[in-house]
C-alpha cells in the first residue's frame, strides 16, 4: 500500500521533473550533467519547503526566484493539486506572473469538481437543472464532448460518479472502492446526458446522479489560457509546466527549440528521462499509470480509468504522451488515447493533422507514431 509519506515524494519527484523540463531546455544539458551541477533557479531544498507549506495549505501563493540576467524568470505554485512552474525566457516583468496567478486562480475557482460554488460543483449539485455558468465553460466542456464523440465515450467528463469513489490523493489510507458501488457509479457515466443551451449559457446533466470531472483536459486548457496571457503581455519565449505537462511558447530567445526530457515511468528519480523531444512553440503532455496509484494485493490501481467497468485501464500502456500545438488537445488526447489503448489509440493519432504521440508499454518498450520528431 502506498502511503501519503510516499505520494508527497512523489510529488517533489514530480516538481523536480518540472524543473528538469525547464533546466534542459533553457541550456543544452543532458541530465547526468544537470544532477552534477543544477542550474535551477529553485533548489529542490527550497522547493521542498515550500511545498511541504502547499501541501498543508492546499493552494498557496507562489514564490518567484531569479538568480542570473540569464536565467528565466521563473515561478512555481501549487494548483489543481499540481506543481506549476511558469518560466519567462525574454523579460523581468513580474507582473506577468502575478497575471498568470490570478488566471490560474480563476480557473481552479471555476472548473473544480470539489471547490463549492465552482461553475462545475454547481451544475454538479443541481439535481439535473439547469446552472447559468460562464461562457468560457461553456466552451471547454464542448471541446471536451468533442473528445467523448470521437473516442465513443472511452473519454467521459461525465466520469465525477466513478473518480469520486477512488482516492488517487492518498488522503487517506487508499483501497479499491465496493465492487457494486463502482457498479452502480458506472451507470451514471453518460456524456450524452449533458445539455447545454448555448443562447442562455446554461448546462444541464440530464441524469441528476451525473457529474462532471474535467481532470483529463482542465490542466491543458488553463496553459492554454496562460501562453495567451503570456503572449498578451508581449513575452514570446516561456515554458508553462503543469505536474510535468509542458506547453512550450515560442522557441528559446535564439530562436532554437527547446528540449523536453519525458521521465522515465516509476524511475525513482526524476532525472531519469526514457527520452526526450525538441519542439517549438507546442504542447507534450503525458497521461501514465504511474502519475497518481496506489498498490493493494499486488494489483496496481491508478487514475485513468475505463468508463465502461470504473476500474483503472489495463491495457499494456503504462504511459502516452501527446505533442500538439494547443493544450486542450494534448490533455484530453493523452487521456483518451491511453484508455482506447496502444492500437486504437494509435490509430486515432494517426487519423488527426498536427497530432504526433509516444506511447510506452509496460515493458517500457516505445511505440512513435509516423511525425514524431526523431
Ligand atoms: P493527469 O491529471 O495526471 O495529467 P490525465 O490528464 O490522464 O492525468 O487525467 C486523469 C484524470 O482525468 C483523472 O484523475 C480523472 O479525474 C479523469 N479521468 C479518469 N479517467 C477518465 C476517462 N476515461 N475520461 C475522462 N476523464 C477521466
Ligand atoms: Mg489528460
Amino acid at each position: 500500500m502506498i502511503n501519503l509519506r510516499k505520494y508527497r515524494q512523489h510529488l517533489l519527484t514530480s516538481a523536480a521533473a518540472a524543473l528538469l523540463s525547464v533546466s534542459a531546455a533553457a541550456a543544452p544539458v543532458n541530465a547526468a550533467s544537470f544532477m552534477s551541477a543544477p542550474p535551477t533557479p529553485v533548489s529542490t531544498g527550497r522547493l521542498g519547503t515550500l511545498l511541504a507549506g502547499l501541501v498543508r495549505c492546499g493552494v498557496a501563493p507562489t514564490e518567484e526566484v531569479k538568480t542570473a540576467a540569464s536565467d528565466p524568470l521563473t515561478r512555481t505554485g501549487f494548483f489543481f493539486d499540481t506543481v506549476i512552474t511558469i518560466s519567462l525566457y525574454d523579460t523581468d516583468d513580474e507582473t506577468i506572473l502575478d497575471a498568470c496567478d490570478a488566471l490560474m486562480l480563476e480557473c481552479e475557482n471555476r472548473l473544480s469538481r470539489t471547490r463549492e460554488n465552482s461553475d462545475i460543483w454547481n451544475i454538479n449539485h443541481a439535481k439535473g437543472k439547469p446552472v447559468e455558468v460562464s461562457e468560457e465553460t461553456i466552451s471547454l466542456i464542448q471541446s471536451a464532448i468533442k473528445y467523448c464523440e470521437l473516442s465513443d465515450g472511452a473519454f467521459d467528463i461525465t466520469i465525477a460518479p466513478v473518480v469520486s469513489l477512488w482516492d488517487f490523493h492518498m488522503e487517506n489510507d487508499p483501497a479499491v472502492p465496493d465492487a457494486d458501488a463502482i457498479a452502480e457509479a458506472v451507470t451514471h457515466v453518460d456524456y450524452t446526458m449533458i445539455e447545454i443551451d448555448d443562447e442562455k449559457h446554461t448546462v444541464a446533466l440530464k441524469d441528476p446522479e451525473a457529474g462532471i470531472d474535467l481532470g483529463a483536459i482542465a490542466k491543458g486548457y488553463i496553459s492554454d489560457l496562460l501562453k495567451e496571457e503570456i503572449l498578451k503581455h508581449g513575452s514570446e519565449s516561456a515554458l508553462i509546466n503543469l505536474g510535468g505537462n509542458v506547453l512550450a511558447v515560442g522557441t528559446k530567445p535564439d530562436g532554437s527549440s527547446w528540449n523536453i526530457g519525458i521521465r522515465r515511468p516509476f524511475a525513482e528519480s526524476a532525472y531519469d528521462l526514457i527520452a526526450k523531444v525538441a519542439v517549438d512553440d507546442m504542447s507534450v503532455i503525458t497521461s501514465g499509470t504511474y502519475e497518481r496509484y496506489f498498490e493493494q494485493d499486488g494489483v496496481l490501481y491508478h487514475h485513468i480509468l475505463d468508463p465502461f467497468t470504473g476500474y483503472s485501464v489495463n491495457n499494456g500502456l503504462t504511459s502516452v504522451t501527446i505533442l500538439s500545438k494547443a493544450g486542450t488537445d494534448g490533455d484530453a488526447l493523452s487521456t483518451t488515447c491511453f484508455v482506447l489503448g496502444p492500437d486504437k489509440g494509435m490509430e486515432l493519432i494517426e487519423s488527426l493533422d498536427g497530432i504526433e504521440a509516444m506511447f510506452v508499454a509496460d515493458d517500457l518498450t516505445i511505440s512513435y507514431s509516423s511525425g514524431w520528431p526523431q
